[in-house]
């Protein structure tokens, strides 16, 4: 099973993602997380990519594409994987449809978590307490939300119309508990009801 999460920032995509990996057993593959294990290594490399998160940026699609591509071809994605944070772009989204059907693959749900801004800004101003992630401040939220705005958003109208039966979107202002709920219908194809 592939598996494509959107949602804006703060909109509980990663929890949910990993939720429903983890239940289904396949890998849930976090273009965040990996970036940020990769400033881990310190080298000229990471110092560049540390100042664009930082500052709500997104990262050059030619280091995203790569980081997929090779996480992708990894045996333990072969039995299917959850996207969170990826394709971002457009040139993401192409690099990703080009790779899948070269390797004759397909995507099985696309879950899109919608969530009212104001609520994203409180959210994020609490976790920015606990993980004290500095791409976490308001100022920076902000650059965050443009940017999905401006360069993830346009990319649905693609997958709604490619994938009309499988692209759901879920109201992420709700319990964890009861989102995941609604995400593992969806993805064993039981009687979804929003
Ligand atoms: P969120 O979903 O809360 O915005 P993530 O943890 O997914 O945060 O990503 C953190 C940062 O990592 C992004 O603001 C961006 O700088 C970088 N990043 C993650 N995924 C991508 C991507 N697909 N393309 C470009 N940059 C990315």
């Amino acid at each position: 099973m592939i598996i494509i999460f959107f949602g804006p920032p703060g909109a509980g995509k990663g929890t949910q993602a990993s939720l429903t990996a983890k239940t289904l057993k396949i890998p849930h593959l976090s273009t965040g997380d990996i970036l940020r294990d990769k400033l881990l290594d310190q080298d000229t490399l990471s110092i560049k990519l540390k100042k664009l998160m930082d500052s709500g940026n997104l990262v050059s699609d030619d280091i995203l594409n790569e980081i997929i591509a090779n996480r992708l071809k990894l045996p333990d994605c072969q039995g299917g994987f959850v996207l969170d944070g990826y394709p971002r772009t457009m040139s993401q989204k192409i690099f990703l449809i080009d790779f899948l059907e070269s390797h004759d693959l397909s995507i099985s749900k696309i879950i899109d978590l919608v969530i009212d801004e104001k609520i994203i800004i409180h959210r994020i101003k609490s976790r920015s307490n606990i993980e004290n992630r500095l791409d976490d401040r308001e100022e920076i939220i902000k650059t965050r939300m443009v940017k999905y705005i401006e360069e993830t958003k346009p990319l649905f109208k693609y997958f709604r119309s490619k994938y009309p039966n499988d692209y759901h979107i879920i109201d992420g202002d709700q319990d964890i508990e009861k989102i995941q709920d609604d995400i593992l219908k969806i993805v064993k194809n039981e009687d979804f009801q929003p």
